[in-house]
């Protein structure tokens, strides 16, 4: 077994920490106020080869994997969940969908662009009526002139306003349930797609959480991303990826927290000396440092058995357990840390002063996106009992 990082993984985790308090930590609470789309640092994330972490070079990739994916979530996090979901849902959704089912027409086309930073793509399998039962999909896509016409409508898609690629799930054939529904890729600016409603959000503010709207949308045939039929199957194994980036992103919130929280019991007296030297605060700091080692664990062993399945090209393989497993248990470590760093800043934590409350609204989501705790606990189960 191996435990450490290479020292290029070490010298990448430095140089996103320097980035991360260069570029974002400043603006962080500006930007989650007034809830602003970071527009601004896109090219800046681009140009670090952020936008296309996973994806060889020859389709304008960095060539890195999963453990340095995880690495830079975890950074960027560390610093603003809300920058992490950005680069996550462009990463590991959108874009590795097209990298895993895509043409090579498709990849020069739509991958190529994305992974190069020079284009934004989201990913929209909810509906309102299709959360955790996505095979649930309203969305309909029907063959016409040949090609396709699109309607219905999405929901909480990461980007969604922003994104100059969509990748989005339809029924195309009914009667085949889950093996009905067809990924296609929908570009900003095709006649009847539009984003809608911008969700108000408790947490992640500064990330774009948007309705994705289909009116009679119309796409050629070549739009149609994967084989026929087989858009719901093919997310599944999407999402197995996703989980590891939101396992990383709690992980990342989580350090943020303990760090914010370990500073300040060191600086805050009470009772003549700082309230680091009271045992209730000690336990505290050591039980958030022992889960967030745990979820580290977790998320890093998935991270790289994805990658060691990427290296054997056994794209048939699966990580469904260990990226459930990582992704459980990182977002609710990640929750009861960021309560736990309100608890240690008292009622300063319950201030904007601070930015443990950011923290603490922050990490709720990663409970919920890439499938609620509960839907993680069902996957587990079924991957443990051969279902
Ligand atoms: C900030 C944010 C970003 C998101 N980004 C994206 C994105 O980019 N693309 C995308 O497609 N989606 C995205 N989502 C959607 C997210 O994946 C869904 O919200 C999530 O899967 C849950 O679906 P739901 O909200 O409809 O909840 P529901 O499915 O309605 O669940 C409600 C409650 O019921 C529980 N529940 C449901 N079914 C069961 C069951 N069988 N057994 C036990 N409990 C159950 C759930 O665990 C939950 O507690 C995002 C969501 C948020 C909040």
């Amino acid at each position: 077994m191996e435990f450490s990082f290479t020292s290029d993984q070490r010298e990448l985790r430095r140089s996103i920490r320097e980035f991360a308090e260069a570029e974002i930590a400043p603006h962080v609470m500006e930007w989650d106020e007034a809830s602003h789309f970071p527009q601004e640092i896109i090219p800046k994330l681009a140009a670090m080869g952020l936008l296309g972490v996973i994806f060889p070079e020859k389709y304008g990739g960095a060539g890195m994997g999963y453990l340095e994916y995880s690495i830079i979530i975890e950074e960027l996090s560390r610093v603003d969940g809300a920058v992490g979901i950005i680069v996550a849902a462009h990463n590991s959704l959108c874009s590795n969908h097209i990298f895993k089912f895509g043409t090579e027409a498709q990849k020069e086309k739509f991958l190529v662009p994305l992974a190069q930073g020079h284009k934004l793509g989201c990913w929209s399998l909810t509906e309102p009526g299709a959360g955790s039962d996505a095979g649930g999909t309203r969305t309909t896509a029907v063959r016409r002139d040949g090609g396709w016409v699109l309607n219905g409508s999405k929901t909480f898609t990461t980007n969604g306003h922003y994104a100059d690629v969509c990748v989005a799930m339809a029924v195309t054939d009914a009667g085949k349930k889950h093996h009905g529904i067809s990924a296609f890729l929908i570009e900003k600016g095709t006649p009847g797609f539009r984003p809608g409603k911008k969700e108000n959000k408790l947490g992640l503010r500064a990330s774009d959480t948007s309705e994705v709207l289909f009116n009679d949308c119309r796409l050629p045939e070549e739009n149609l991303l994967g084989a026929e039929g087989e858009g719901f199957i093919n997310s599944l194994q999407v999402l197995d990826g996703g989980r590891i980036s939101i396992a990383a992103l709690g992980l990342g919130m989580a350090q943020g927290a303990y760090d914010c929280s370990l500073r300040y019991a060191k600086e805050r007296k009470q009772f003549g000396k700082p309230i680091a030297e009271f045992q209730a605060i000690q336990f505290k700091l050591a039980d958030m440092a022992l889960q967030i080692e745990a979820a580290r664990l977790l998320t890093y062993r998935a991270a790289w058995l994805a990658d060691s399945e990427r290296a054997a090209d056994s794209s048939g393989a699966r990580i469904t357990r260990e990226a459930s497993m990582a992704k459980l248990y990182a977002g609710e470590a990640a929750v009861r840390v960021a309560g736990e760093a309100v608890q240690i800043h008292g009622g300063y934590g319950f201030t904007k002063d601070y930015p443990a409350e950011k923290f603490y609204r922050d990490v709720k989501l990663c409970t919920i996106g890439e499938g609620t705790s509960e839907m993680q606990r069902l996957v587990i189960a079924r991957q443990m009992l051969g279902k």
